[in-house]
């Protein structure tokens, strides 16, 4: 397809405009997908204010950021027999080099030849250009079939809830048990639906609207840090006193990484998905030796993505609800100050490209 398209181009740190730019060109596995909707991840401030240069997102000047998306699949490169043109698709920001002993394993979202390019790894909307545009193109491997019964709306939350499944999965969810969940974001509202598919107790610790919509979506307990002088031990009273067998840490502050562990029963697993700053992060090491806790990093989603379309579809996840807010591309500053501060109640906001 050639023509110029809008996209949202970042010139600099927080610069950025709608311009026009060049339709781009699907090679060999790669299809062209029309955006349908690009959900505001909250690592995108971030990323948009070059506080995340260091580990090279963007890696330069200008660039089109945007990984959390959905469309249509309107052009097919070389070799591509996965999709047909129409076809409805749901995507993911980890493309991995599929040859390298990671990609090998599995586990793509840590692929050895992470940022070398030529290798055929990508990390879009981070290294490889992204989705804030009315097209992209992708490599058939970061795609997933949407089906008819989902929104491209709900499958912009595919990307996020991929994620929150990752934890879930290395946790071991124990059926009938409590999962304690910090930080009620989209992360961990997410994570909290997938822990109540799953046959898990939730206790999701927060405050303000967040937490109001986390009993609304099924919250079996919630905890208002704001109103309790101890959340650890607020935890254990629920949990008859020996804390929870499960805790996902999704809220990045640093208590939260202190309390994660202290929640969490003996024996009990822990999961951190929010990234630190930098290393040097506290843990509470006494309660995780003498508990013998186990910790698992969470880096993004691989193989999550159709495990959580099945949930959206079974209506386990409700993705929709979590949708507050939708803009044009031409609003897009007028969309990420909404996200940013909360505005009107916001939890995930969506951005229309093709509207
Ligand atoms: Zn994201
Ligand atoms: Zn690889």
């Amino acid at each position: 397809m050639d023509g110029k398209m809008k996209a949202v181009v970042l010139h600099g740190p927080d610069d950025y405009t709608v311009d026009l730019i060049d339709i781009p060109k699907p090679g060999r596995d790669e299809v062209l997908v029309k955006i349908m909707g690009v959900a505001i991840c909250g690592s995108d401030p971030g990323l948009f204010s070059g506080a995340k240069r260091n580990n090279g997102w963007p890696p330069k000047y200008p660039f089109v950021l945007g990984h959390e998306f959905a469309g249509q699949v309107v052009e097919l490169g070389e070799n591509v027999t996965k999709f047909r043109i129409g076809d409805r698709v749901a995507g993911e920001a980890h493309c991995g080099c599929g040859h390298c002993e990671m990609c090998m394993k599995g586990f793509y979202n840590l692929c050895l030849n992470y940022g070398k390019e030529g290798s055929g790894h990508h990390h879009y909307g981070h290294n490889t250009m992204g989705c804030y545009a009315q097209y992209e193109k992708y490599n058939v491997k970061a795609l997933t079939a949407l089906p008819d019964s989902l929104s491209y709306d709900e499958g912009t939350l595919v990307d996020t809830a991929g994620t929150a499944y990752n934890a879930i999965r290395l946790t071991g969810i124990e059926p009938g048990g409590y999962t304690a969940i910090i930080g009620p974001g989209p992360m961990g509202l997410l994570a909290m639906e997938i822990a109540n598919a799953m046959g898990s107790q939730t206790i999701v610790i927060g405050r303000g609207h967040r937490l109001e919509v986390a009993k609304k979506l099924g919250a079996t307990y919630t905890v208002n840090f704001e109103e309790t002088k101890d959340v650890v031990e607020e935890v254990r009273k629920i949990t008859g006193g020996y804390g929870a067998h499960q805790v996902i840490e999704c809220a990045g502050n640093t208590s939260a990484f202190m309390e994660a562990v202290q929640m969490a029963r003996k024996n009990g697993q822990v999961a951190f998905i929010t990234i630190p700053g930098e290393d040097g992060q506290m843990v509470a090491g006494k309660s995780l030796v003498m508990n013998q806790i186990t910790l698992h990093g969470v880096r993004a989603n691989p193989n999550c993505s159709s495990t959580v379309i099945n949930l959206m579809a079974q209506k386990r996840i409700n993705a929709k609800a979590l949708i507050t807010h939708t803009f044009s591309i031409d609003q897009i500053h007028e969309a990420f100050e909404t996200f940013i501060y909360r505005k009107d109640g916001a939890v995930k906001v969506v951005v229309h490209p093709n509207d």
